[in-house]
């Protein structure tokens, strides 16, 4: 049986915690061959998230969390998240439900194939998001991969899964100032992406801010 592990980066969301416990773990039973952890990183938050992670680590043994004492941002909470992970592929997944958990099926069936270390996703448009986000998102994107060698698709999102080898690659690099859409695609390696349309937050409120743009 193989392990996943979906790590969960979770800033100020007790509204939706519980909405994506139960939408992932339904849809993860009816993925056979595999079973699932859950890894939630509480980020530091200033609300109740950490009791609602706990109330259901004690309710489902399958759910584990790391806590952060303050907010450290979403790309260390993913990267702590992949350190504790113990699965033999690894996702990552936002927990306001705008990463679909129906493509998990997919994600891990294109692993297992084996042609795969990597499944990643990206939005195919921004609807519903704030024009002037996109605008600069849309900026920076253009700019980097114009100074940059290593493509970056706008539209990626961190939600991917993962083989353990290219778990370990990620985790192997000592870099301190993580920029992981950057880091997912430096490390090489087959990558296969799978397009979905931009949806809404099921609870609560972006954690965007204009010093992180994309
Ligand atoms: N997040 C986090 N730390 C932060 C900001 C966000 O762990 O400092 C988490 C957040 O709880 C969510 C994910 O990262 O699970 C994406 O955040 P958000 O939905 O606010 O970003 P957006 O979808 O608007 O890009
Ligand atoms: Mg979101």
């Amino acid at each position: 049986m193989d392990k996943i592990s979906i790590i969960v980066p979770c800033y100020n969301e007790q509204e939706a915690i519980p909405a994506f416990y139960k939408a992932v773990t339904e849809t993860a039973a009816k993925i056979s061959g595999a079973e699932f952890e859950y890894i939630f990183v509480n980020d530091g938050s200033k609300d109740k998230t950490i009791d609602v992670i706990k109330e259901l680590a004690q309710r489902d043994g399958r759910v584990k969390y790391v806590s952060f004492s303050r907010n450290f941002g979403k790309e260390s909470a993913m990267y702590a998240g992949m350190e504790y992970a113990s699965g033999d592929y690894v996702a990552i997944m936002d927990v306001d439900l705008q990463d679909p958990p129906e493509l998990l099926a997919e994600m891990y069936d294109n692993l297992k194939s084996g042609e795969y270390d990597c499944v990643a996703s990206r939005r195919v448009n921004r609807k519903g998001e704030a024009k002037i986000r996109s605008f600069f998102a849309r900026c920076f994107y253009k700019l980097i991969n114009k100074i940059s060698q290593t493509e970056i698709a706008d539209g990626a999102r961190d939600f991917r899964m993962m083989t353990r080898q290219m778990t370990q690659s990620i985790l192997s690099l000592c870099e301190y100032n993580r920029f992981s859409k950057g880091i997912f695609a430096w490390v090489g390696y087959n990558v296969k992406w799978l397009e979905f349309e931009n949806r809404e937050r099921v609870a609560g409120e972006t954690k965007w801010s204009f010093s992180n743009t994309r």
